[in-house]
């Protein structure tokens, strides 16, 4: 089943990020028998993204709408039910469920670290199954990262050991020096060996930061 959810997938630029089987304790609706989290497929999920009616219809939040059409249709095909890191309530607790799938790590500067993304990980929504599933685990790329980049690559010292200083960034990004961070995406982020293996294109991290700095 795990390899037909992937198949599926794939054909609307989409990857299995990880999954866990439920136990209690998870938060999980009613009856789901394990969560399998879903996000950008790369190479090449920007390009399909943006030829997607979402993106060209001119309103906003595009990409929310996409993931909310795309895995809502995926979750019918397989009886299972779609849920979103947006539009809450309610508030699905997805950091803990990327943690439980054992390829989401809790960085040196506490964003999330993933196996394939590094500090690119990004979640567009999840299938809660009824069957039980146990995707394989992975490990953390911090523990053959022995220079740690991560910790010191905010040029203003916003996102590093201590956390994110959020309006910190945010009084950064208004200033002309921001600029590389709004245009390529965080520094930080982008300074992640493992970040660099993944394909991510910069006008999708452009994006992301147009959405968090507006
Ligand atoms: S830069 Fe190194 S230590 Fe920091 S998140 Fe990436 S792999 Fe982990
Ligand atoms: S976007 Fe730039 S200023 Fe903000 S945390 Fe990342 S590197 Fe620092």
């Amino acid at each position: 089943m795990l390899a037909r959810i992937e198949a599926r997938a794939a054909d609307h630029a989409l990857a299995i990020l990880g999954g866990f089987a439920a136990e209690p304790g998870d938060g999980l609706p009613e009856g789901t028998g394990s969560l399998i989290l879903l996000g950008p497929r790369e190479p090449g999920f920007w390009g399909y993204m943006t030829a997607q009616p979402e993106w060209r219809d001119g309103l906003p939040d595009p990409m929310d709408r996409w993931s909310a059409r795309t895995i809502t249709a995926l979750a019918a095909e397989f009886g299972a039910t779609a849920l979103f890191p947006f539009g809450g309530p309610p508030w699905w607790p997805f950091y803990a469920w990327a943690l439980r799938t054992g390829r989401a790590f809790a960085s040196p500067v506490r964003l999330i670290v993933h196996d394939e993304a590094g500090l690119f990980f990004s979640c567009r929504g999840a299938l809660a199954l009824r069957e039980r599933l146990q995707p394989v685990a992975g490990i953390s790329p911090c523990a053959r990262c022995a220079s740690q980049p991560c910790l010191s690559a905010c040029p203003v010292g916003a996102l590093g050991a201590e956390g994110y200083d959020v309006p910190a960034c945010h009084a950064f990004l208004d200033r002309p020096e921001g600029a590389p961070c709004l245009e390529h995406g965080c520094a930080v982020r982008r300074a992640c060996p493992r970040s660099q293996a993944h394909a991510r294109m910069e006008a999708q991290s452009a994006y992301h930061m147009r959405q968090f700095h507006r």
